[in-house]
């Protein structure tokens, strides 16, 4: 077993530190974010996934866990240090590398013995080199120091499940020792291992991040034409799906794909391209539909409605996806601000994420309107004039169309996540717009009424 540190406790630094812990590795994860640190010590997690917090205390309980600010401690004597720290978008859409630059110096200035520098985290193809060099350009003490890549493949919202069960590891390395030693950290894993060179990992990690993003994208694209001319994008995702070049996942559209990692990875991907001078068209469109598919929704309203100016729209979800309280590159922050723009009162819930929706956008008046956090999800419908589902939560799921019928004032529902059957929709008197397929038949009131209160 190893002496493992891991920089930074985010999604994946934690979830990773956490799960080397739980197969019996001796774990330091580091941040710089003191109150992170002082909530992991006391058992609490800063984000929301499944399992976490459990797994979390029992490795702790068990000493096989820590959590510091104070890097040099947790490197000097590292076998192994991954690093999981952020590489977010930039305003060109290229990585923003600094937080690496960062670790990498404080690697440097620390390590005390011959240790394996582990790049978890998302970077452009010739990062690893360029870690390699910048850690032997700063070195104080004389020791070893190789750096390689193993890229994190989890998704958010079955983060620890992904981990301990992931479909592959994919390993780049340059020396065996570097290769026997990852395969040595993932053994107690048992999952499949794919040893590659640094730069085919690195890309690895990009193109099947795109090539999914592709594949929603064009989902979203042929469920928009399935609109135009009267198909059901449920019934050709079902008649694709059986087709096992295609596959069954990835086949729902919906209004585009959010979070911190399909957006800025495919930008980031489309901005190395254009450095060597390639054009990655297929990416491109990926991104163009993706913007684009993020409105649709208010836009299709925005035709129903003569304005949102007074009337009460509920919101169900604000995060990007279930799962998750994560809340970057969400819909609800591309529609919520249009709303409010217009004067909508909204009335927003989501089971997690409602709280880091609040810091971004306060509780009461804002813009030509206002916003208001639910806890239960009939508050936001009753009496309200129109319903916009943007996350396919299952407390979200679970509400009967009859409900939407008998709490709104009109039963207006837009559904981003075609969580409903537009036949049972039809049936219990809701008017029903979602992605790809016909809207419900109008039924009711036809003219959306002003609320007096
Ligand atoms: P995050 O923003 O949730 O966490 C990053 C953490 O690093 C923060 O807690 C921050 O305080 C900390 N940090 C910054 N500088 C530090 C330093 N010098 N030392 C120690 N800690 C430091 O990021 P994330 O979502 O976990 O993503 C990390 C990387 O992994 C990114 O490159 C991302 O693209 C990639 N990735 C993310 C996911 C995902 O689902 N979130 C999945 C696969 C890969």
């Amino acid at each position: 077993m190893f002496n493992i540190a891991v920089a930074g406790t985010g999604y994946v630094g934690l979830v990773a530190g956490v799960c080397f812990a739980e197969v019996g590795h001796q774990v330091t994860c580091v941040d710089i974010d003191e109150d992170k640190i002082n909530m992991l010590k006391k058992g609490v997690s800063p984000i929301y996934e499944a399992g976490l917090e459990d797994l979390m205390k029992k490795n702790y309980k068990a000493g096989r866990i820590d959590y510091t600010t104070d890097s040099t401690s947790a490197y000097k004597q590292a076998d192994v240090i991954f690093i999981g720290v952020g590489t977010p978008e930039q305003a060109d859409g290229s990585a923003n590398l600094s937080y690496i630059s960062t670790v990498a110096r404080q690697i440097a200035e620390s390590v005390e013995k011959k240790c394996l520098v582990v790049v978890k985290s998302t970077v452009p193809v010739g990062t690893n080199d360029k870690v390699q060099q910048f850690i032997e350009d700063f070195l104080i003490n004389n020791v070893q120091v190789e750096v390689a890549s193993n890229p994190e493949f989890l998704a958010q919202g079955s983060a620890v499940h992904d981990t301990l069960n992931a479909e592959r590891i994919i390993i780049g390395t340059e020396s065996k020792w570097a290769e026997k030693m990852l395969i040595d950290i993932y053994t107690p894993f048992n999952l499949p291992i794919i040893s590659v060179s640094r730069r085919s990992a690195e890309m690895i990690k990009y193109a099947s991040n795109d090539f999914l993003a592709l594949k929603i994208s064009y989902m979203n694209d042929i469920a928009n034409l399935c609109e135009l001319v009267g198909a059901d994008i449920e019934d050709v995702a079902k008649g694709m799906s059986f087709d096992s070049r295609i596959g069954n996942k990835f086949l729902n559209a919906g209004i585009g794909y959010g979070g911190s990692c399909f957006p800025k990875d495919t930008k980031a991907l489309d901005y190395i391209a254009r450095q060597q001078g390639y054009e990655l068209k297929t990416v491109k469109a990926a991104i163009e539909v993706n913007t684009e598919q993020k409105t649709k929704l208010f836009n299709k309203a925005s035709k129903r409605l003569i304005t949102f100016s007074g009337l009460k729209v509920a919101i169900l979800g604000l995060t990007f996806k279930p799962g998750t309280d994560d809340l970057r590159e969400s819909p609800s922050l591309e529609i919520i601000p249009l709303l409010l723009e217009q004067g909508a009162n909204i009335y927003a819930y989501d089971p997690v994420g409602m709280k880091n929706f609040s810091e971004k956008f306060q509780e009461g008046k804002l813009g030509n309107g206002s916003i208001s956090y639910v806890h239960d999800i009939e508050n936001a419908l009753d009496q309200a004039n129109v319903c916009f589902i943007l996350t396919e939560w299952n407390q979200i799921k679970d509400i009967l169309p009859e409900k939407y019928k008998g709490l709104m004032r009109t039963p207006l529902i837009y559904d981003g996540r075609n969580i409903y059957n537009v036949k049972d929709m039809e049936n219990a008197g809701v008017e029903y717009y979602s992605i790809g397929r016909k809207p419900s038949k109008r039924v009711g009131v036809q003219k959306v009424e002003f609320q007096t209160t």
